[in-house]
């Protein structure tokens, strides 16, 4: 398709003044964005249209040059590849047609990793994250606790202090000019692009040191062993994070530390299962004691309590014994402890104790069921 005329792009006749260039330019901008016009080829193409006829008329040679040869006169005055976003944006002038606002006008074409021209932008060097994983007793979750662990972190290299030099001497990187920048060529909404990254010679950093340490062979860091004082707080839940601020790995050559994420794991319990911030317990007791009644000791995480069984307690009958279960995170409210009774059948009886049972059948068929009541109707509906 054949370019079209630069004046006729803008709308505009050939004597129009800088003024009128700029206007005209800003309407078909502001018309053709792509925020305003999603998913729209024809608008994207139009805005480039405009933007590259812009760049030509605005600039007083090359307007003169485009005025005489057309064309032919400017393809030269665009980088290969012709008209490039890249180079558009370093302008001066965009602050003048769009405001302030013109860089995020940019930015959502170029998914915000543009900058505007120059300026350096050194990476920092942030130390790793460490994780660990921290197994808790139930007990230790009610109450909240506190654990020493070793754990091996990155800390600075005690010969460079951190430096990563032998003589703390560095050079200005060549390839980005110490910017820690590259322009690197991508593909874009526009077609290939030119974007800033990295830049690889010095990772980002904008120097290179120039006698690398022995030790940590540059790196400004080494293996070590570190103390660390874990604070857990009651009420923790399986799979729930600490996180401890800059206790983790120191950054490379003078960066800042990571952090320490603690993992917290809930140990199995023989005895106590947790439901929420109430724990509860199964309680076996024996035939005796539930018709009865006894008076019984029921341990707890801290202890033990003594409990009323009254007499006549149904099998999974539940008994509350208030605030003897975990205490809430971040929270002084605490749980309950439920104890859940059991009643325990006999399974091997000596000569005495089946006499006795048998002496108990009889009296069972003289009785009323007194719970069973409401079931043996049912039954008898069932089967009616
Ligand atoms: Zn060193
Ligand atoms: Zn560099």
């Amino acid at each position: 398709m054949a370019k079209r005329d630069y004046y006729e792009v803008l709308g505009i006749d050939k004597t129009a003044d800088e003024a009128a260039i700029k206007k005209a330019y800003r309407k078909l901008a502001i018309q053709y964005h792509p925020d305003k016009n999603p998913d729209n080829k024809e608008a994207e193409e139009k805005f480039k249209e405009a933007s590259e006829a812009y760049e030509v008329l605005s600039d007083k040679e090359k307007r003169q040059l485009y005025d005489q040869y057309g064309h032919a006169g400017v393809e030269n005055q665009f980088g290969a590849g012709g008209f490039s976003w890249e180079d558009f944006m370093q302008r001066g002038d965009l602050n003048d047609i769009f405001g302030d606002g013109f860089s995020s006008i940019f930015d959502t074409l170029f998914g915000g990793g543009f900058g505007r021209g120059g300026g350096s932008r050194q990476r920092e060097n942030r130390g790793e994250d460490l994780q660990i994983e921290l197994s808790l007793s139930l007990q230790e979750i009610a109450t909240g606790t506190e654990k020493k662990i070793k754990i091996g972190v990155k800390v600075a290299c005690d010969r460079c202090d951190g430096s990563g030099s032998e003589d703390k001497e560095t050079v200005t990187c060549s390839q980005c000019r110490g910017t820690g920048q590259v322009r690197q060529i991508r593909q874009s909404l526009f077609g290939q692009m030119q974007t800033i990254g990295e830049c690889p010679s010095c990772r980002g950093e904008g120097k290179i040191i120039k006698n690398k340490c022995s030790k940590c062979h540059g790196e400004g860091r080494m293996g070590g062993v570190k103390e660390i004082n874990v604070k857990i707080p009651s009420g923790v839940e399986e799979g729930q994070y600490i996180r401890m601020r800059g206790q983790g790995n120191i950054g490379a050559r003078g960066g800042s530390r990571g952090d320490i994420l603690v993992l917290i794991h809930e140990k199995q319990d023989d005895l106590f299962e947790r439901i929420g911030n109430d724990i509860q317990l199964e309680y076996p007791i024996s035939f005796s004691q539930a018709a009865l009644g006894d008076e019984v000791l029921v341990p707890t995480l801290t202890g033990k309590v003594k409990m009323k069984i009254p007499a006549g307690t149904q099998s999974g009958r539940l008994f509350r014994v208030k605030e003897q279960g975990i205490q809430a995170l971040h929270s002084t409210r605490k749980g309950d402890q439920l104890v859940k009774i059991v009643v325990i059948t006999p399974t091997k009886l000596n000569k005495e104790e089946q006499a006795l049972f048998e002496k108990l059948r009889e009296h069972d068929s003289k009785r009323e069921l007194k719970p069973g009541r409401s079931f043996l109707k049912r039954l008898k509906d069932y089967f009616s």
